[in-house]
C-alpha cells in the first residue's frame, strides 16, 4: 500500500500558522484539548443532522459520542468520535489549508507585530483549531472516514511543510485523532498530556457543556478491566439556572461556539417561558473578528430545537447590523426540520428575534454606565456595524442613537454619546450640528467650524462613511435635527448679528452676480456666509445634495451622476472679499480678476480638504500672482 502514499505542502498560509503553534508562542497550550473535543462535538451535530435530512444516509446514530485513550507508554493521546469524518478532498481542503476568510490579514499583522505579547493576542484573535494539536504533539495521525462511504483516509504530519495522506482501510466510524505527545519534560508544559488524571480536569474545565458524552477510560480495580466512563456533564449551560453557572463555564462554552480564544465582553441570558418557551444565550465577543466587514461573513447565533443542533449561522435570528452576536437559541416548539427559508417567515422566530435584539441593545445601553472603558472597546471594535442598524431596523432607531458615540469638537479624544451632546446644548441651540468628512484632521481644519467655534457650539465629527448615510435618513435624537454644517444655510446670529450683518452684506450683490457667472462651470451659486469668522470662503452643499464623499462613494461604485454643483459661500468681512469687491466695481469683467476669483475658489476647496480639478492651473496662477508682488 505504500505506494499511494502522497507527499502534500501545506498550504502556504496554513504552513505559517503551523510554524506559530510549532514554535508555541501560546501560553495556554491546555486548550488543544478543548479544540478537537469542539471539532469532535461539531461532528457529531453534523451527522445527526445528516441523518435527520437524507434518510439513504447509512449510519449508526444510535450511540454517539466522543472517547479520549491515552496510551502512557507510547504517548499517544487519541480523540476520536464516530462523527461525521471526512472523505480524501475533506482531509486536503480542511487540514491542509486555511478556508478561514481575513486569514490573510491575519498574516499581514502578524508579520508586522515584531513582539510576540501582541502575536499571541494575535493568534488568540484568530483561533487556529486543530493546528493547535502541534503545540503538544511533534506528530499528528488522523484516520476519518465520512459516513455513508467506505473509503477511509490516513493523514500525517510533523507540521513542518508538508503532510502525507494515503487511503486506509478498517477506518471505525468518525474520525480519530492521535497525537504523538512532545517529551513530559518539554520545559513550557504545564504538565503532563499523558496522564489521564490532568486530561479529566482539562475536559471538565473547558468542554463539560459539550452535550455528547466525553467518555475516558477509569481506573482498573482489583482484576477488573477498566471501563469506559463519561466525564463531562453534558448539561446544557443556557438550561441551567442562571446562578449555578459560572463566568468561567460561559467563557470557555462561547468560546467553543464562536472558535474565539478571547473571553467574550458580556454574555446575556433571556429566558422566556409561557405559550413559547426559548432560551437564549447571547454573548458581546471582546474584539470584531476580521471579517465583521467581508462579504462572506457569517452571523454568529445557533439554533437548537429541545437541545437538538439545528443550524449555525441562523440569520433569522439576529439582524445583519449584530451579526457579530454569537450565542445559541433553544426553543421548544419549532419544528426541527425547518428550512432557512421558512425560519425566515416564522413568527416564533420573528418574536424571538425581536425580543433578544431589545436585548442586545439594553445590554449595551447598561455598559455604558456600568462599564464605560468597556463600551468604549465595543464601539471602537463594533459601533460601524451597529450603525448599520440606523438603516436598517426602523423600529430601534432611537434605541440604537443611545448606544452610539461620535468624535465631537468638545473634547479631541474622547468621543460624545448624543444624549451627553444634547446635555451640553447652549441655550438657543436647536439642532444637534455635525460635519462629515474623510478625517478627523480635514474636518478640524475645515472652515465651516469657524462661526461654530466662535460660538461654543459643539460640532459631531463624522468620518465613517456609513455615517454619511445614516444622516440623511434620520430625522433627530431626543426631538433634535441633526443638521450639516456644511450643507443649507446656517443661521447662528442673534437679533443684533443680523442687523450688523445685513449691514455688511449691502453692496455685495454685483460682486455675487458677476462671480457666479465667472465660476458658473464650478459652482451653481456665490453668496454671503454667516459661518466664517477668518477664512475668506469656503464650499458648501445645498440642504439636499450628496456630500462629496458619498458622490465620490456613488461614483465609485459604478452610478452615473450628473455633475453636482456646491455653493461658494463668501466672508463679507475678511479683506479678501471686500477687496474683490472694490476691485470688481472700478474694474469690471478683468481677466486678471476672473483669474483671483479662481484662485479663491481653490483655496476653499483645499481648504476643506478637496480635490483641485486642474492643479497643475492652480499652481501657474499662483506663482505669477507671487511673482507680481516681488
Ligand atoms: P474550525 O473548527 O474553526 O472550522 P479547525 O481547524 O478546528 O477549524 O477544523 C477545521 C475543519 O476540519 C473543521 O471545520 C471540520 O470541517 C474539519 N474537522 C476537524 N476535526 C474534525 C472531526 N473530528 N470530524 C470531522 N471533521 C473535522
Ligand atoms: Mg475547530
Amino acid at each position: 500500500m505504500t505506494a499511494s502514499v502522497e507527499t502534500h505542502e501545506f498550504q502556504s498560509e496554513a504552513r505559517q500558522l503551523l510554524q506559530l503553534m510549532i514554535h508555541s508562542i501560546y501560553s495556554n497550550k491546555d486548550i488543544f484539548l478543548r479544540e478537537l473535543v469542539s471539532n469532535a462535538s461539531d461532528a457529531l451535530d453534523k451527522l445527526r443532522l445528516e441523518t435527520y435530512r437524507d434518510k439513504e444516509l447509512q449510519a449508526d446514530t444510535s450511540d454517539l459520542h466522543i472517547e479520549i485513550l491515552i496510551d502512557s507508554e507510547a504517548r499517544t493521546l487519541t480523540v476520536r468520535d464516530n462523527g461525521i469524518g471526512m472523505s480524501r478532498d475533506d482531509v486536503v481542503n480542511l487540514l491542509g489549508t486555511i478556508a478561514k476568510s481575513g486569514t490573510a490579514e491575519f498574516l499581514r499583522k502578524l508579520k508586522e507585530s515584531q513582539d510576540s505579547a501582541a502575536s499571541r493576542d494575535l493568534i488568540g484573535q484568530f483561533g487556529v483549531g486543530f493546528y493547535s494539536s502541534f503545540m503538544v504533539a511533534d506528530k499528528v495521525t488522523v484516520l476519518t472516514r465520512r459516513a455513508g462511504t467506505d473509503e477511509g483516509v490516513r493523514w500525517e504530519s510533523t507540521g513542518e511543510g508538508t503532510y502525507t495522506i494515503e487511503p486506509a482501510t478498517d477506518v471505525a466510524d468518525g474520525t480519530s485523532v492521535i497525537l504523538y505527545l512532545k517529551p513530559a519534560d518539554a520545559e513550557d508544559h504545564l504538565f503532563d498530556y499523558a496522564a489521564p488524571s490532568k486530561i479529566r480536569e482539562i475536559v471538565k474545565r473547558y468542554s463539560d457543556f459539550i452535550t455528547w458524552p466525553v467518555r475516558m477510560l477509569g481506573e482498573a480495580s482489583g482484576d477488573e478491566a477498566p471501563a469506559f466512563e463519561t466525564v463531562n456533564s453534558m448539561k446544557a449551560l443556557w438550561a441551567r439556572a442562571k446562578d449555578e453557572v459560572t463566568d468561567d463555564e460561559y467563557h470557555e462554552f462561547y468560546k467553543h461556539i464562536s472558535h474565539d480564544w478571547n473571553n467574550p465582553a458580556e454574555t446575556i441570558r433571556v429566558q422566556a417561558e409561557g405559550t413559547f418557551e426559548y432560551q437564549a444565550l447571547l454573548f458581546l465577543p471582546s474584539q470584531a473578528p476580521l471579517d465583521l466587514f467581508m462579504r462572506e461573513r457569517k452571523r454568529g447565533v445557533q439554533l437548537y430545537v429541545r437541545r437538538v443542533f439545528i443550524m449555525d449561522d441562523c440569520d433569522a435570528l439576529m439582524p445583519e447590523y449584530l451579526r457579530f452576536v454569537k450565542g445559541v437559541v433553544d426553543a421548544q416548539d419549532l419544528s426541527l426540520n425547518m428550512s432557512r427559508e421558512i425560519l425566515q417567515q416564522d413568527r416564533q422566530i420573528q418574536l424571538i428575534r425581536k425580543r433578544l435584539v431589545k436585548r442586545v441593545l439594553s445590554t449595551v445601553k447598561t455598559m455604558m454606565t456600568d462599564n464605560e472603558e468597556r463600551y468604549a472597546t465595543f464601539w471602537k471594535e463594533f459601533g460601524r456595524a451597529v450603525k448599520e442598524g440606523l438603516l436598517d431596523d426602523f423600529d430601534n432607531r432611537e434605541a440604537i442613537l443611545e448606544i452610539c458615540s461620535f468624535d465631537s469638537t468638545h473634547e479631541p479624544e474622547k468621543p460624545t454619546t448624543l444624549r451627553q451632546y444634547v446635555e451640553r446644548m447652549k441655550d438657543g441651540q436647536e439642532h444637534i450640528y455635525y460635519l462629515t468628512g474623510e478625517s478627523r484632521q480635514s474636518i478640524e481644519r475645515s472652515p465651516h467650524l469657524e462661526a461654530f467655534q466662535a460660538k461654543g457650539y459643539e460640532v459631531l465629527v463624522l468620518t465613517d462613511p456609513i455615517d454619511e448615510m445614516w444622516v440623511d435618513s434620520v430625522n433627530g435624537f431626543d426631538g433634535k435635527q441633526f443638521q450639516s454644517i456644511a450643507k443649507g444655510q446656517v443661521d447662528l446670529e442673534t437679533e443684533e448679528e443680523r442687523k450688523t450683518a445685513e449691514e455688511q452684506r449691502e453692496g455685495f450683490a454685483d460682486l455675487l452676480t458677476w462671480m457666479t457667472g465667472t465660476l458658473s462651470e464650478s459652482v451653481k451659486e456665490v453668496r454671503l456666509s454667516s459661518r466664517l469668522t477668518t477664512s475668506p470662503a469656503c464650499i458648501v452643499g445645498d440642504e439636499h445634495d450628496l456630500t462629496p464623499t458619498l458622490e465620490k462613494m456613488y461614483r465609485a461604485m459604478g452610478q452615473e451622476l450628473p455633475p453636482i454643483k456646491r455653493i461658494l459661500e463668501l466672508n463679507p468681512t475678511h479683506p479678501l472679499v471686500t477687496g474683490l469687491r472694490t476691485a470688481q466695481s472700478e474694474r469690471k469683467d478683468d481677466a486678471d480678476l476672473a483669474e483671483s476669483v479662481e484662485l479663491l475658489y481653490g483655496m476653499a476647496l483645499l481648504a476643506e480638504g478637496g480635490e483641485l480639478t486642474d492643479p497643475a492651473r492652480f499652481n501657474t496662477l499662483l506663482a505669477t500672482r507671487l511673482e507680481k508682488t516681488l
